[in-house]
């Protein structure tokens, strides 16, 4: 492989870990991780990559447990810079891609303040992942000329989703972190006009062995989640390209 991806000591690779499968991985991302001397992980990131962590890299999980921060932001920032001065090669291995709704922009530019060398190497978000595995094209063109992304922490301060956007006809919308927050997202969505019939999937352990899916209306979503006991991390996919996945069989038929 090419020089130029080279994990030099005392930098920084910010590397997309993909969705869970462990040959989602790309090459780059494979290759940076034979070459770290640390890796920090989220724990979103599946144990069939973690098994590609050589054994005498040291491995430290940080981020979220049971949607409390262990560890907060700026000291996932200090530990990456402590370790890159100290000359290692430092991964941080994110779920999906950094780049989505993975911080991957503040802790890039918290190491560059630094004049710590950084290079990001792209994951395949969840929602690209889970559409793959399942089968459902996310701009099918009988179904969607769009497609959001949309975070859906909504206790996030100052967050205020324009739904009047999201209820547009032939989009597909795809919410992360949206499952605390289905209640208001089903209310908000419906007094913006969009339909209680639409389909609305809920995917949870995208392309990993405990892969959960379950098919609900925008109306039933919140009861859904409630009577199934549904927990994160899952993406909620809402939109008539949902309807592909419901009949998987007839599909392959074709
Ligand atoms: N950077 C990640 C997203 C981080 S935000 C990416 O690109 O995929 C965390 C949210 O991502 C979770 O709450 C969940 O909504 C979603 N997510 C990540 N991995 C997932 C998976 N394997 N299956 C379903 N949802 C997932």
């Amino acid at each position: 492989m090419s020089a130029e991806i080279e994990l030099a000591a005392g930098s920084v690779a910010l590397v997309g870990a993909g969705p869970g499968a462990a040959d989602l991985l790309t090459l780059r991302a494979w290759r940076c991780l034979q070459q770290a001397d640390v890796v920090l992980h989220d724990l979103l990131v599946s144990p069939e990559v973690l098994a590609h962590v050589p054994a005498r890299a040291t491995c430290i999980a940080v981020g979220k447990a049971g949607g409390r921060h262990s560890w907060a932001q700026k000291d996932i920032c200090a530990l990456m810079v402590e370790k890159a001065r100290a000359g290692c090669r430092v991964v941080r291995l994110k779920g999906g891609d950094p780049f989505i709704f993975g911080r991957g922009g503040e802790e890039m530019d918290a190491l560059l303040a630094e004049g710590i060398p950084v290079q990001v190497v792209p994951g395949i978000t969840a929602a690209v992942g889970a559409a793959a595995g399942l089968g459902f094209p996310l701009t099918h063109r009988d179904h969607a000329h769009s497609c959001v992304f949309v975070t859906g922490h909504l206790q996030h301060d100052g967050l205020a989703l324009n739904w009047g956007t999201l209820a547009q006809p032939r989009q597909t919308v795809v919410i992360y972190m949206g499952m605390t927050g289905v209640t208001t997202i089903a209310r908000e969505l419906l007094a913006a006009g969009q339909s209680g019939d639409m389909p609305v999937a809920i995917v949870r352990y995208a392309t990993r062995p405990e892969q959960e899916v379950v098919v609900t209306t925008l109306s039933e979503l919140p009861g859904t989640v409630a009577s199934r006991a549904l927990l994160p991390p899952a993406l909620l996919v809402i939109g008539t390209v949902v309807r592909l996945l419901a009949q998987p069989a007839e599909r392959r038929a074709d």
